[in-house]
């Protein structure tokens, strides 16, 4: 199955370009104070590291906003100034040489104050993220309208008030927090514009019901075609929502997975305990950062010879466990026998021999 990318427009955000064809780009968010310079930069570069490819940052006072200058030469991702209420940290923020803004219409909406931000982005060449959630917008269009109305016409009350301005260096996100609105409302404003969206679900709570949540939800809508860049959120390290969007872009084949292991449940037949060997593989790779190969790998890991034959087949590298010992299978040839104390050892490097030659022949 294909997946055929809704036709959106192109944002430069930096060096990052969003919409059109473009690969779909995960962002996140720091969650130190702003104006802590030391800890920001400290998280964007772990966030970077992490495959992070735009980073947004709160921008609550003047201090924030000063801070975003000194920030800005210490890293090449882009910086997105999240700003709520005060229409001057934004230009502050501008000023800062920050690559975008973020602006809420629930609580930056006066026309005067819209106005001057445009000007300044205009003058600074840079776009403006028109970002709305569900806990802050106002009651637009018809009274107990809609949740998903609600946000998707004062998004475009928001949108048109902009577009007279002459601008149209835009980027819309509509997070609702829930899976059920958040997929209504993306799919009700992708019919009406062309500009990029930014896809998320608001307060979706700790990691486990987060990653949850943000999976059915940018996971239907990225099935759809719809969405230009990603953002998990998660109460926890934004490393852990960098971590959720690339796994939930390679679950759709969105993105390049590297090396990817794919590996049985287990049940009654399973005579070895697959659980800690399949940890043990993909912490080994995670130091070695094999997710980020170019050359893409799968290799199946299985518990038995019921499945483990077939998807070892399918697979570039592929083991079937038995009693105290495994067939290393390569595209469903033989290779070798393996003894479960060697198999991650094994498994390492024949990925490293397939990785480093970006070959899948079988070397002994
Ligand atoms: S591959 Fe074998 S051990 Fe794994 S779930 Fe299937 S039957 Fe069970």
């Amino acid at each position: 199955m294909e997946i055929k990318r809704r036709a959106s427009k192109v944002i430069k955000i930096g060096d990052c370009l969003v919409g059109g064809k473009n690969p779909i780009v995960i962002q996140s968010m720091t969650k130190t104070k702003t104006s802590d310079i030391e800890n920001t930069i400290k998280q964007i570069n772990q966030l970077e590291q992490a495959g992070c490819q735009i980073v947004r940052l709160a921008v609550k006072d003047q201090f924030d906003a000063a801070a975003l200058k000194k920030i800005k030469t210490k890293t090449k991702l882009p910086l997105v100034a999240d700003i709520h209420f005060s229409f001057r940290l934004a230009l502050a923020a501008i000023e800062s040489g920050v690559d975008k803004i973020r602006l809420n219409p629930g609580n930056i909406d006066k026309p005067q104050e819209i106005k001057a931000v445009i000007s300044a982005l205009k003058s600074a060449k840079i776009p403006l993220r028109i970002g709305l959630n569900s806990g802050s917008v106002k009651d637009i269009g018809p009274r107990k309208s809609q949740m998903t109305d609600r946000l998707v016409n004062a998004c475009m009350q928001y949108v048109r008030m902009i577009e007279k301005l002459k601008f149209n260096d835009i980027v819309i996100s509509l997070k609702a927090n829930n899976v059920l609105d958040t997929v209504e409302a993306y799919r009700k404003v992708s019919r009406v514009c062309s500009y990029p969206l930014h896809l998320g679900v608001t307060a979706t709570g700790s990691s486990y019901s987060g990653i949850i949540k943000s999976s059915v939800a940018l996971g239907s809508l990225l099935l759809e075609g719809i969405g230009d860049t990603i953002r998990v959120s998660l109460t926890d390290n934004p490393v852990e929502e960098v971590r959720a969007a690339k796994a939930i872009l390679e679950s759709l084949g969105l993105r390049s997975a590297g090396v990817q292991v794919i590996s049985c449940p287990t049940c009654g037949r399973c005579e070895l305990d697959l659980i800690s060997i399949v940890k043990d593989l993909e912490t080994k790779m995670a130091a070695n950062k094999y997710k980020q190969s170019v050359n893409p790998l799968k290799v199946a890991v299985m518990g038995c010879v019921v499945n483990g034959p077939g998807e070892a087949k399918e697979a570039d590298l592929g083991v079937a466990f038995g009693k105290g010992s495994g067939i290393l299978f390569s595209h469903g040839k033989i290779v070798k026998k393996i003894l479960v104390k060697n198999c991650v050892k094994t498994l390492i490097q024949q990925i490293n021999l397939r990785r480093g030659h970006g070959s899948s022949d079988v070397k002994r």
